[in-house]
């Protein structure tokens, strides 16, 4: 630390993202990342940004917010364009947490909610899980703050229906809860529509899993008119051209090919249920995971040594050290190909405790 650092941030410990190997030598499932991307689309779309890239990018993301508003039948002004969704969630911090209002959030969930309170000088608390990992709804209800759902959530995969969500936006309608679908296109039902109904609920979105593009930083945030433009003083205040040109067109292109983005999707839901049932097979136990991960422990390998085993094999799932899921690894689902290596890694190493 040099001496110049802010006394406010001393204690701050950054985030720690998920390992991404700078070669390509390892099977790659522990970021939740599409194993499969649109070239062709995304190519063609970016390449013919260049001739306009000395040129500033629209900062209302007008061509994205279009796109966005017809595909999820909502207003452009309900829509808030980020680079990446962990951008939308600094605009939250920002716009609507304070000392009185903190971040409120599950005890196991996306590990980037305390951070990005943290360096927002935000104060934070968590609420434990239920013993079988799922979100009690009823333990929220008389909490202040701002509500941060991750919805399916992360790591557990699982999923809480619109009315459960419901629950929460009516136990205080002064109290602002925030659903995070990175997961959402994998299962679940959307909360976009909510926002009709409720002016204290925002919903982010993502383009880096289901969209498969995690390499081109692109979310959103959709909510009432009043909140996006809150979002948006802070938006401008920080970085008013926070999509760039070449993501944006990406984006657009996406929207407009969706169908062929949801068929992939589709694919690795059948993967997901497929490969669930031959990792139940081998012994694991898992939840009910609506995400395109699997959220998985064994009864005779613990999280840590299993995620060792399969690193040293040259496949890379995530393991979470703490203590209530240690036993347990996220593993994204990936292509057959690669699937079909993990369970015969897997296999291998669960040889030696039998
Ligand atoms: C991956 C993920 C994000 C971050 O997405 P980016 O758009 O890549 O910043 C946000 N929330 C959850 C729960 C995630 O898993």
């Amino acid at each position: 630390m040099s001496r110049f650092y802010t006394e406010n941030l001393k204690n701050l410990k950054a985030y720690v993202p998920g390992e991404q190997p700078k070669d390509f030598e390892y099977i790659k499932l522990n970021t939740n990342e599409a194993p499969y991307h649109f070239e062709d689309i995304v190519g063609r779309s970016v390449s013919d940004t260049f001739e306009k890239i000395s040129r500033y990018p629209d900062p209302e993301c007008t061509a994205l917010t279009e796109a966005l508003s017809r595909f999820y039948q909502i207003d452009q002004s309900e829509i808030i364009p980020g680079n990446g969704s962990d951008e939308n969630l600094n605009f939250i911090m920002k716009a609507f947490c304070d000392e009185k209002r903190p971040a409120i959030f599950p005890d196991i969930t996306y590990g980037f909610y305390h951070v990005i309170a943290d360096v927002n000088l935000v104060p934070w608390q968590t609420v434990p899980l239920r013993e079988d990992l799922s979100i009690a709804v009823e333990d929220y209800e008389d909490l202040k703050g701002v509500l941060f759902i991750a919805n399916p959530n992360a790591p557990t995969g699982l999923v809480l229906q619109p009315s459960e969500i419901e629950t929460l936006l009516n136990q205080d309608l002064n109290r602002l809860v925030v659903v995070d679908e990175a997961y959402g296109e994998f299962g679940g039902e959307s909360c976009i529509p909510l926002i009709k109904k409720y002016d204290n609920l925002i919903v982010v979105k993502t383009f880096s899993k289901a969209w498969g593009m995690a390499g081109g930083r692109l979310g959103f945030a959709a909510a009432n008119r009043e909140l996006i433009c809150d979002m948006n003083t802070v938006r401008y205040s920080i970085n008013p051209y926070n999509v760039n040109r070449m993501t944006m067109a990406a984006g657009c292109a996406l929207i407009e090919n969706s169908e062929k983005v949801m068929e992939k999707v589709a694919v690795i839901i059948k993967l997901r249920e497929r490969f669930s049932e031959k990792l139940k097979a081998l012994g694991f136990r898992m939840t009910d995971s609506k995400a395109n991960f699997i959220f998985a422990e064994h009864p005779q390998i613990s999280g840590g040594p299993l995620y060792q085993r399969l690193k040293a094999g040259h496949i890379l799932v995530r393991h979470f050290s703490d203590d209530r899921i240690t036993n347990f690894n996220r593993i994204t689902v990936g292509s057959e190909e690669e699937m079909n290596a993990l369970c015969i890694a897997v296999e291998d190493i669960l040889k030696e405790f039998v």
